[in-house]
């Protein structure tokens, strides 16, 4: 069977490493969360002490950063590694969550990790998760799909994902900072999130994860025939 690149982007929180993931898995395709890479970034500046807001100097420490996704073993998810420590858990915090969109605007951060996803996905066989994927990444992706889902929606499951796994926080904590990403990440100069033409629209708000998992897939046997 043809393998091609599956593109998705949207919203905060709908879902998207979720659907990925399930993707990955039943193509054997390799599954690439974008926003882990933004995320790791984030988290170097805060161990660092460099304020995100000054470009330059976030600019200046990007060649010390490396990053790399290897699989876990213990959960058979793929966890991502900043500068050869296991970040996975520690990316995932409101701390990180709350910077990563202001970092996510420097162009010079854009440019360094679009290179490195364009080179993952160099092989085909991939599906990868972002807000630019469809747009900057890989604007030939043979499947583009858009998802979304409510706001209030989105800051439940959230906000029930983050207590499951032992973070201490508030729905009015997540329901604000994914409000304020979706108006940075809609609005920025370079590669805001948009949806264009090409892309398949996927509102999740009232569908479970098996139904968007089987529309999917119909998306992906369309395209590969
Ligand atoms: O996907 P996730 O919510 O983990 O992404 C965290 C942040 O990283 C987003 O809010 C956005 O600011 C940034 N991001 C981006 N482009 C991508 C993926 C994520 O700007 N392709």
């Amino acid at each position: 069977m043809k393998r091609i690149i599956i593109a998705i982007d949207g919203h905060s929180s709908c879902g998207k490493g979720t659907l990925a993931r399930q993707l990955a898995l039943a193509l054997g395709y390799k599954f690439i969360d974008s926003g882990a890479m933004y995320r790791a970034i984030t988290l170097h500046l805060l161990n660092t002490g460099i304020n995100p807001d000054d470009e330059q100097a976030v600019a200046s420490v990007l060649p010390d950063i490396i990053i790399d996704f290897s699989a876990n073993i213990e959960t058979g998810r793929s966890d991502i590694w900043l500068n050869h420590k296991n970040v996975e858990k520690q990316i995932r915090t409101l701390k990180v969550a709350d910077s990563v969109s202001q970092v996510a605007r420097i162009s010079a951060v854009r440019r360094y990790l679009v290179a490195l996803q364009q080179k993952m996905g160099e092989e085909k066989g991939v599906v990868m998760d972002g807000r630019d994927i469809g747009t900057v990444v890989f604007p030939s992706a043979e499947l583009k799909i858009f998802m979304t889902a409510s706001p209030e929606v989105r800051a439940m499951r959230r906000f029930k994902e983050l207590s499951d796994s032992g973070v201490v926080t508030s729905y009015d904590d997540v329901f604000a900072n994914l409000k304020q990403r979706d108006l940075i990440d809609s609005n920025r100069k370079d590669s805001p999130l948009t949806m264009t033409g090409d892309y398949k629209l996927l509102d999740n708000s009232t569908i479970s994860k098996q139904e968007q998992f089987e529309i999917a897939m119909n998306w992906v046997a369309e395209t590969v025939r």
